[in-house]
């Protein structure tokens, strides 16, 4: 896809997305997704669906997986599961002091595009579009894992955009506004 189309789609959804339509929809989904497990506790117990260390986590695809700020361990975790990039969305917080005190074995890439949790950006949204795009045709850069800092809001409308961006035409708004609820989406 190139940067034009991934533009244009992003405009729309956008243009979708703050007109306001992101309020709960009264349809049912059509589409299934993984959901942010709720019985294991951050840091003390996970299973095979959750990520010691992550809150709010799920795998959106095989090779995009999203959650909350990993803690130091959280980090070690996700790339002991073979996580090769990690992109962070935060605009008041990096993950530098966590990445020094990985150490010198650690392979993780980092992508750091700040976004705010009230105001989509359209352009920001685009450069997030293109990175992953290339990330996730990349095997040496995915797993990607995605987070801001609850893993809510700026990772749950960039995995919307990118659920409509990406996999369409399967995923239409209702389904990826419905995930994005899933996660903790905070109505405005
Ligand atoms: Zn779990």
């Amino acid at each position: 896809m190139n940067i034009f189309i991934t533009s244009c789609r992003v405009l729309i959804f956008s243009a979708v997305f703050l007109a306001g339509c992101a309020f709960h929809p009264t349809t049912q989904p059509t589409e299934r997704w993984n959901q942010p497990c709720e019985k294991c506790t951050v840091g003390v117990s996970s299973c095979d669906k959750c990520i010691l260390g992550v809150g709010n986590f799920a795998k959106v695809t095989p090779k995009l997986w999203r959650g909350a700020q990993p803690t130091e361990d959280g980090f070690r975790n996700l790339e002991k599961a073979g996580v090769k990039t990690i992109i962070s969305l935060r605009d008041e917080h990096d993950d530098y002091d966590d990445f020094s005190q990985l150490g010198g074995a650690n392979t993780l890439k980092y992508i750091r595009i700040p976004m705010h949790a009230w105001d989509p950006d359209k352009a920001q949204l685009i450069v997030l579009m293109n990175v992953l795009e290339r990330a996730l045709n990349d095997p040496k850069s995915y797993p990607v894992f995605i987070h801001c800092a609850e893993g809510k809001d700026r990772t749950g409308y960039s995995i919307a955009t990118y659920r409509m961006v990406s996999q369409k035409p399967q995923w239409d708004a209702d389904n990826a506004i419905l995930e994005m609820y899933d996660f903790g989406f905070n109505e405005i």
